[in-house]
């Protein structure tokens, strides 16, 4: 296996085969290899700096109905609530003043927030912050609104493709949801300008190596900017309340696979790292990761944006939850930086 770890180090790429390899047959051993190598490609474009980025979980009203996620429209007992902009410009004042320079708006699709909305509240927080990047990550549009959004001055979109597999993807997704629309956003996305970001759960329920490993093609195919992944975590109001979650240790492995084959990748260690182990982020980091999300979200409302069980962070103020974090970067030994933090290359 150390031999397929080094390929992939030196050629930033495996095939189809070899990733299946090494996602279904790799020790522990080899597993503390890849995080040697992928913090050591990582320092090469990042050192020792960990970029934060301030989430503001806006609305929980959703139109879908993924199996997984706890704000699905199905989902009657999610108690729903949209912040105004006048709440959504408190929680950017809030966190600029903490040193915030990327705030990330991510929510459910909600059609209240109509493209005109949305435009509103971007203009409005680059026009405050102009020294801001601003992260829209508000699900599938069509090309038009995606460029209003970018005229409006968005500069990043975060759209977890979930699956490269469209098999996959209808497993977790009501028959009405489309796959290769959800791709055709990412490559709209990119063609506008955007810095974008794709992702994935991992161990999701039906997720095989084989689907990991088209999952680690596909990033390599669209080269974005930012990868987000996560475990899996069942929510206990969805379809998929009885299905086992993902893993630490498997989570941790595809970090370390996504900083080899993507080396100036954006890649968060994410807070359902967080909620599946008290290290998670610490881990994820150590594994080849370089940026955390805190979130910026009024306390009042985050207990209401529940994807998944037992998330961290509902009951803490934004202050608190980027000192604990810049702790948590601090004993390992890297830093929190607050600068806007664009990817390195591209
Ligand atoms: N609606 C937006 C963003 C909100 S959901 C969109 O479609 O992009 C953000 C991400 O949370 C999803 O892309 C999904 O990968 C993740 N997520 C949802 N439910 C989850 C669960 N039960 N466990 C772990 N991650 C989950």
């Amino acid at each position: 296996m150390k031999k397929l770890i080094d390929k992939l180090y030196s050629e930033t790429k495996l095939s189809r085969d070899e990733y299946i390899e090494l996602i279904s047959r790799h020790t522990q051993e080899d597993a503390e290899y890849l995080f040697s190598l992928a913090v050591k490609r990582r320092r090469e474009y990042y050192g020792n700096d960990v970029y934060v980025r301030g989430l503001i979980e806006f609305t929980n009203y959703c139109k879908n109905d993924c199996f997984y996620c706890g704000i699905r429209r199905s989902n009657k007992c999610a108690q729903r609530y949209r912040l105004g902009q006048d709440d959504i410009m408190s929680c950017c004042e809030e966190g600029h003043a903490l040193g915030f320079r990327t705030f990330v708006l991510q929510g459910g699709e909600d059609p209240y927030f109509t493209d005109e909305r949305i435009c509103g509240i971007v203009s409005q927080i680059k026009s405050e912050y102009p020294d801001c990047a601003v992260t829209l990550s508000i699900g599938e549009k069509e090309h038009e609104s995606y460029r209003a959004y970018f005229d409006a001055g968005a500069d990043r979109y975060l759209l977890r493709h979930e699956t490269a597999s469209a098999e996959h993807y209808g497993r977790l997704h009501p028959s009405e949801m489309s796959h290769s629309h959800r791709i055709k956003c990412l490559y709209d996305l990119k063609s506008i300008g955007y810095q974008v970001g794709c992702g994935f759960m991992v161990g999701s329920p039906f997720q095989t190596s084989e689907n990991l490993a088209d999952d680690m093609l596909f990033i390599k195919e669209l080269s974005p900017h930012m990868v987000g992944i996560g475990p899996f975590i069942s929510q206990h109001d969805t379809p998929f309340y009885d299905k086992k979650s993902g893993t630490l240790e498997q989570t941790l492995f595809m970090l370390g696979l996504i900083r080899l084959t993507l080396p100036y990748v954006l890649l968060p260690a994410t807070t359902a790292l967080g909620t599946i182990h008290p290290l998670g982020r610490e881990k994820g980091i150590l594994a080849g990761a370089n940026v955390v999300m805190p979130n910026l979200s009024p306390v009042s409302v985050r207990k209401k944006y529940l994807l998944y069980d037992n998330k961290i962070c509902t009951g803490d103020e934004a202050a608190e939850c980027k000192n604990c974090l810049q702790m948590r970067m601090k004993s390992i030994g890297y830093n929190v930086v607050t600068a806007r933090g664009d990817c390195a290359v591209l």
